[in-house]
């Protein structure tokens, strides 16, 4: 089965493409289950002033769904599309986040880490903060990434997480083994029961590997942490971008199923490998 569940749209202002240019794209793919998850909207920090093209306002928060819904009835015959939301987690604001998710039915809502610093200012996936790396130990940067992961997993918001080591994301490598901390984050995610994301954007990134890193992929395995895919779309063309690395990856690390989410459960489906 096909499956593609990280995408966005136009909505977020930096991305490409209207929702029913991702559905109509994803039937021609013979994608069978389509999750839309557009960016949360953001409220720690003024996007107009402080970031702009992140994220949606809150005011189409609403608009957002219910065209999600409404192509979900008008393609029900071709497509099985699964509405969902990228959160943000943004620490000491988890409430906050709580009310928004609370608004709406989601098929899955995804836990993302993007931003990091004391004020959680620095969004560590935006090209346009990498100066912030400047002078920073990088372990350090790392170490507090995985930091904020662990509590993400922890609470309670998310059905799984998405990009969970995108903190390499601009390919700043961290000379000190950091596999203690990734693995202590995966523990966490699994104390959860959550899933993780393969997502395939990190192979036209700096990374220029997918997320998480194999030997991420395998310690999931050990630990019955469920994988799920998504290719992170910023436009139409890029739904199912690299997946037939990922499935050879997925093959070589031995897992052989994925998770799919409706309504906020999670259905495990088997990987159908070319
Ligand atoms: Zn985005
Ligand atoms: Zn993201």
């Amino acid at each position: 089965m096909k499956i593609d569940y990280h995408t966005h749209h136009q909505r977020c202002g930096h991305a490409v493409g209207t929702l029913r240019e991702y559905v109509e794209k994803a039937i021609e793919l013979g994608i069978e289950q389509l999750g839309l998850s557009d960016h949360m909207p953001l409220f720690h920090i003024d996007p107009q002033q402080y970031l702009p093209e992140v994220a949606m306002s809150r005011s189409e928060l609403a608009n957002y769904v219910e065209e999600c819904y409404n192509l979900k009835r008008e393609y029900t015959r071709q497509i099985d599309i699964r509405v969902g939301l990228e959160a943000d987690y943004i620490e000491g604001h988890e409430r906050e986040i709580e009310r928004i998710l609370g608004d709406f039915e989601w098929d899955y809502v995804i836990g993302s880490v993007h931003f990091i610093g004391h004020n959680s200012e620095w969004d560590i996936t935006d090209y346009r903060m990498i100066h912030l790396w400047q002078g920073k130990d990088v372990a350090d940067v790392y170490r507090h990434y995985y930091d904020k992961v662990k509590k993400a997993a922890s609470c309670g918001l998310f059905d799984f997480i998405g990009h969970v080591d995108a903190i390499k994301r601009f390919g700043f490598q961290c000379t000190q083994n950091t596999f203690e901390w990734e693995k202590e984050a995966l523990d966490v995610i699994r104390k959860n029961d959550l899933a993780v994301e393969l997502n395939t954007a990190g192979w036209a990134a700096k990374a220029a590997e997918q997320y998480p890193s194999q030997r991420m992929l395998h310690y999931c395995r050990e630990i019955g942490i469920p994988i799920t895919l998504g290719s992170d779309a910023h436009q139409p063309g890029h739904l199912m971008r690299d997946f037939d690395k990922a499935l050879q990856m997925l093959k070589q690390v031995g897992i052989h199923q994925l998770a799919t989410f409706s309504q906020r459960g999670r259905f495990m489906i088997n990987t159908v490998y070319n």
